[in-house]
């Protein structure tokens, strides 16, 4: 098989820069409920850390076993096998922080650390990529998410102004997991619950969204949850409740069975 030379006329593709690594340490840990904690990142190299947009990600690269603390990856070295995307959730630039809230969900490099995090212990991060293009002038917003977009949705909800509405669909383990959500905006949030075991991930889910019905024309949804389940939602809300597709961000957040599954699926195959 022959390969065609690159055309000389046709611009480089520039190399994809990726942000350096930045040293963080552990200066609170507080639980937000049985299964989700809440753990805040600082460290001097945070400055020049900046979020722009909600709903954005960063990675943690979290220690290897036996390491009491990460090796700093090199900044386009290869990518360390425990590293994770995560969403800041509020970042105080002044102070060199970062809020962080995790899942609990059982095996796996992130939840396992977070599970037993300590003041003092050490993380690397990378980041910020590219958050959720939030339409302002929109009058209405639909937040449908498992416990994993959690933190995104607090972002978006935080971004929203007083005149906005936000319909927000939670699918969590059980009740224990609820908890107030903030905005200025008028937020309708309903919790489902999905029960401990997570091949149900998404019905629950997808029951609400039926129960609920269309949503007004204009509404923007963001979608972010188990992938399988965030593609049958954006079908469902596409093919039976007649949602435009321009206004559907979808995010497959984690996989069922699948280690780190990658930060950009969007659902679109
Ligand atoms: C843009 C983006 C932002 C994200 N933000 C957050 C965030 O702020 N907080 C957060 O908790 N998660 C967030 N996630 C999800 C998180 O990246 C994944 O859950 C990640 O796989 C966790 O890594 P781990 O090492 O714990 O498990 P992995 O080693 O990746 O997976 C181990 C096993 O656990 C399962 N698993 C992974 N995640 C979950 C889950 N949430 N529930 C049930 N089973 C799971 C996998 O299917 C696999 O079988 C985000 C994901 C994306 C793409």
């Amino acid at each position: 098989m022959s390969t065609l030379p690159a055309s000389p006329s046709a611009p480089e593709a520039a190399p994809r820069k990726r942000r350096p690594p930045r040293r963080v340490q552990v200066t609170r840990v507080q639980t937000l409920s049985p299964l989700m904690r809440r753990i805040t990142l600082q460290g001097a190299e945070l400055e020049g850390f900046e979020v722009n947009d909600p709903a954005c990600y960063m990675k943690l690269i979290f220690p290897e076993p036996g390491q009491a603390e990460p090796e700093r990856p090199l900044p386009d070295g290869p990518r360390p096998k425990s590293m994770r995307t995560y969403t800041p959730l509020a970042v105080r630039a002044d102070a060199h922080e970062v809020d962080v809230d995790f899942v609990l969900h059982g095996d796996g490099p992130a939840s396992t650390w977070a599970a037993q995090a300590q003041v003092g212990q050490v993380l690397f991060l990378m980041g910020p990529g590219p958050g959720y293009k939030l339409a302002l002038d929109a009058p209405a917003h639909l937040l449908i998410g498992d416990d994993s977009a959690l933190p995104a949705f607090e972002t978006i909800l935080a971004a929203l102004p007083a005149s906005a509405q936000a319909q927000v669909l939670v699918e969590v383990v059980d009740a224990g997991e609820e908890r107030p959500l903030q905005s200025a905006a008028k937020v309708d949030a309903r919790w489902v619950a999905r029960g401990a075991d997570n091949t149900q991930a998404g019905q629950a889910l997808e029951a609400a969204l039926r129960r609920a019905g269309a949503p007004a024309t204009d509404t923007r949804v963001y979608l972010a949850c188990e992938a399988a389940a965030m593609r049958r939602i954006r079908q469902l809300l596409i093919e039976e409740l007649g949602v435009e597709r321009s206004r559907i961000v979808g995010r497959g957040y984690w996989k069922l069975g699948t280690v780190n599954h990658p930060d950009h699926d969007y659902g679109e195959d």
